[in-house]
């Protein structure tokens, strides 16, 4: 077969038609609106970026809306979902996303918001003891993050900030970091590393990393950005310090919606941690005295600041609850899959075409619903056509573009009509 055949496309769309048959997913797509295209809908494959909007999103936002005006303070307490407690609703589902305990993770802020509160907390730096491990090519918000906090903490980040480049190939490896981890010893204060790569969408192995920080006497702390509700995750398990992400990404709560912590058990009481502290981190029972001492509440909750931000948290909500509907096991069987079948079809249309490559790594443990494909050249104009033609993938300077087939919405038949685009396009480029 050469590439982009008929007969190829023809393979392709009817490997997917039977492969949507037996999704167990397959009516969730239902349940998004997808992004228009001319007279129908665009091939969507950024769930990595912005997730989709549930169609149930309109009816909790309105709802909220309508408590407001019909309330108006008085839904604190009188609206269908309480304000008061509004946040407690989400304790649940996110500890299940996230594999952790109820009260270890509170929706609040936003990522990077939050990345600096748990600096704040968890960066205790000594004379010896004051470094920050990142890797290299981190996302840039959270090098800022690192950076400036060193700073504002006295330290300068040149010296303070350790990056971990990659011993061979491009990005670092999980054994870079530990090799790191294992020559910085009592030197290193933390590791902030991301769940998910950004860039190349490659797995952190957050257990064994963990575990090294911890024999060193450091602590562990990851940015879950493409990691939430994309890849198995055990926070608690793997005894985690705490963790950081945003929720418009695979999460589908909107853009800019409220971001969330997780802060490990062991922590829900200490009294010897700094926190940067506000009244709905109080005590539920006094919060409304008013009281001038501050008194945090049991777990991760005591590190809110301000009252939850209940439009935002009404669309998480809406979409956390067909999560909960679809069950995280079926979303991380159908990942694979849909991740595998993409793989297959990008490997059959890039054939001979040695200037094109995935740079995301082929083992399924090691990634998550992302494949990122490199072009030494002409990458820009491909995307630009991709996009003309109604497929929205995403590109990351300076030279991959993104895909992303979300399980809870995207169907085989989708990839396949990726496959045929794709090829379409690469024959302007041979
Ligand atoms: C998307 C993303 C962010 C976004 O941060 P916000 O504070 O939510 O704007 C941060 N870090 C990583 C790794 C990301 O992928």
């Amino acid at each position: 077969m050469t590439n982009g055949t008929e007969q190829q496309r023809m393979h392709w769309k009817a490997q997917a038609a039977a492969m949507d048959a037996s999704d167990a997913l397959a009516s969730f797509r239902e349940k998004f609106y997808f992004p228009k295209h001319g007279d129908g809908s665009a091939l969507y494959f950024c769930g990595n970026s912005l997730g989709l909007q549930p169609k149930t999103v309109e009816i909790y936002v309105q709802e909220e809306l309508d408590d407001w005006r019909d309330y108006g303070v008085e839904g604190h307490f009188l609206s269908r979902r309480p304000w008061y407690d509004y946040h407690q609703w989400f304790a649940e589902p996110l500890a299940e996303i996230v594999g952790a305990k109820p009260h270890e993770v509170v929706p609040m802020n936003t990522l990077t918001v939050n990345l600096h509160l748990m600096l704040a907390s968890f960066y205790m730096p000594t004379p010896e003891r004051h470094k920050i491990l990142i890797v290299s090519k981190e996302f840039p918000s959270d090098r800022y993050a690192v950076e400036t906090h060193l700073r504002f903490r006295g330290y300068d980040p040149d010296e303070a900030m350790v990056e971990v480049g990659p011993s061979s190939g491009e990005f670092a490896s999980t054994d870079d970091v530990l090799n790191t981890i294992r020559e910085l010893g009592s030197s290193l204060a933390m590791v902030i590393i991301s769940g998910v790569h950004f860039y190349n969408g490659s797995r952190a192995d957050m257990e064994t990393i963990t575990r090294a920080a911890h024999e060193v006497g450091a602590l562990a702390g990851y940015d879950l950005a493409h990691a939430i509700g994309n890849i198995e995750l055990k926070l608690h398990d793997w005894d985690v310090d705490f963790a950081v992400w945003c929720t418009y990404k695979y999460l589908n709560s909107g853009p800019g919606s409220v971001g969330g912590v997780f802060v490990h058990e062991q922590y829900a009481q200490t009294s010897t941690l700094n926190r940067l502290a506000g009244w709905w981190g109080n005590e539920e029972s006094t919060r409304f005295e008013l009281a001038q001492k501050f008194r945090p509440t049991f777990g991760t909750a005591g590190w809110q600041l301000s009252n939850a931000q209940v439009l935002p948290l009404a669309a998480m909500r809406a979409s956390l609850e067909v999560f909960m509907e679809a069950g995280m096991e079926r979303i991380f069987h159908k990942r694979d899959n849909l991740t595998g079948f993409l793989e297959q079809v990008v490997l059959e249309v890039i054939g001979k075409h040695e200037w094109i490559s995935i740079i995301t790594p082929p083992e399924k443990h090691q990634r998550g619903a992302q494949l990122s494909i490199r072009f030494t050249r002409n990458g820009k104009e491909i995307y630009n056509d991709l996009l003309g033609l109604g497929c929205i993938v995403d590109w990351r300077s300076p030279d991959v573009i993104r895909v992303s087939p979300a399980p809870l919405y995207n169907s085989f038949t989708d990839v396949a009509e990726f496959g045929c685009l794709f090829s379409d396009v690469l024959t302007k480029y041979q």
